[in-house]
């Protein structure tokens, strides 16, 4: 595993007294492409600043190399940053675009060593032989290569993005995700990322930081904060997640609607109420009355995806979503069965009670205690 390069210590931010980092720690390794993830208005962006150096934190410390930074001015960082709009000279062609901070650097540099350097980066983000072409003909695609390379071009030890493909249209915007992702490994420059897209966000990074209220809520691979959210803020800004009330029986036996089941986790107390998250696609139907199945809900929504069907089945007034390839009717009952590795338990937090319920996903939002269900367990009612 690569070195630390950047390390943020205990930073806090505020404006007029209202605070919108809250005392963050976070390390970036040398090499990584870390990204700052979660919804407007968390913290992001001025995370990303602080780091770049155009905001200093009220209080905490800036490391770069194990040498304190808060003071040091943004261009003596050895930091670049490419933003959302990435305002290209527009009068002048695309080498002169690349070629632009080149011909500031002190010592000078050659013209053979300058045409070297722009010709090397615009074929590392796929420009070869539009050196000529004015960045006003280019696409929005092209533009933003152009300015990535400009920003590369410089050999930053560190290049922040700040929200780069957001003016892109969806199908650009995954195919420059991909394109980001090989020149990051390619360069071998660290790159801390923005966004508020989770797709984006797992399909790029070593690291993802998931920010909420100007605290981080979980710092981990793209696998650990889809598969083991540390809240349900997590658990529902990455992915679908079914999220109910459950109460740890035991380590490895929770209980939920009244029934006790197997999962994988443990270190709670003892009859410890815990949040617990299912995701759509780890669900099983099973046939009703089989012993497998270990809940019975009605289907109260169906919607075709292409790959699978969207339905939300009501579990004793409690929706959920369940992503499937088998056709079952709106109306119909069905029988899920969950293995262990597909619940996963999570620690009440604030944000407790507040995600992982679909009932807004369908048109029988009213109707949520259906009177066909009966009061006692739904696994019972055939
Ligand atoms: P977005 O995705 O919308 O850009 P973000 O997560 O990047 O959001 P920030 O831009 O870091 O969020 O802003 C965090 C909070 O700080 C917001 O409430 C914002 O209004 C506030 N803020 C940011 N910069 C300033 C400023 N210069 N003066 C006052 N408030 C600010």
């Amino acid at each position: 595993m690569e070195k630390e390069l950047i390390r943020l210590e205990n930073c806090t931010m505020a404006f007029d007294d209202e605070v919108v980092l809250d005392n963050i720690s976070l390390s970036i390794r040398d090499k990584e492409f870390l990204t700052l993830l979660g919804p407007s208005g968390c913290g992001k962006t001025t995370t990303l600043r602080i780091i770049g150096g155009f905001t200093k934190p009220v209080s905490g410390g800036v490391f770069f190399d194990g040498v304190r930074i808060n003071d040091m001015p943004p261009h003596k960082r050895n930091v670049n940053t490419v933003f959302q709009k990435y305002a290209l000279f527009t009068h002048l062609n695309v080498f002169e675009n690349v070629a632009f901070g080149l011909r500031l650097q002190k010592p000078k540099l050659s013209k053979a060593e300058i045409a070297r350097l722009v010709d090397e980066m615009l074929e590392v983000v796929s420009l070869r032989g539009f050196n000529n072409r004015d960045a006003s003909s280019l696409s929005g695609g092209q533009q933003q290569r152009v300015a990535i390379a400009r920003a590369l071009v410089l050999k930053p030890r560190v290049l922040l993005l700040d929200e780069p493909l957001g003016a892109l249209d969806l199908r650009l915007r995954k195919d420059m995700q991909n394109e980001l992702k090989r020149i990051q490994q390619q360069t071998e420059i660290t790159f801390v990322y923005v966004t508020h897209d989770q797709e984006e966000a797992l399909a790029m990074s070593d690291t993802v930081v998931v920010m909420d209220g100007g605290i981080i809520q979980q710092i981990g691979s793209p696998e650990d904060v889809y598969n083991e959210p540390k809240n349900a803020f997590v658990a529902d800004f990455i992915g679908e997640s079914n999220i109910v009330d459950g109460i740890m029986r035991s380590d490895g036996e929770v209980e939920i609607f009244g029934r006790r089941m197997k999962c994988l986790d443990g270190g709670f107390g003892k009859d410890e109420p815990a949040d617990v998250v299912i995701r759509p696609e780890d669900i099983d139907i099973v046939p009703l009355g089989s012993d497998a199945a270990m809940l019975t809900g009605q289907v109260t929504n169906v919607t075709f995806k292409g790959v699978h069907y969207d339905i939300i089945v009501d579990f004793k007034g409690f929706k959920w979503l369940i992503q499937t390839t088998d056709l079952s009717p709106v109306g119909g009952k069905i029988g899920i069965k969950l293995d262990p590795d597909s619940i996963h338990i999570m620690k009440k937090s604030r944000y407790s009670g507040m995600f992982g319920d679909y009932s807004s996903y369908s048109a029988e939002y009213d109707d949520i205690s259906d009177a066909s269900l009966g009061e006692d367990d739904v696994e019972d009612d055939e």
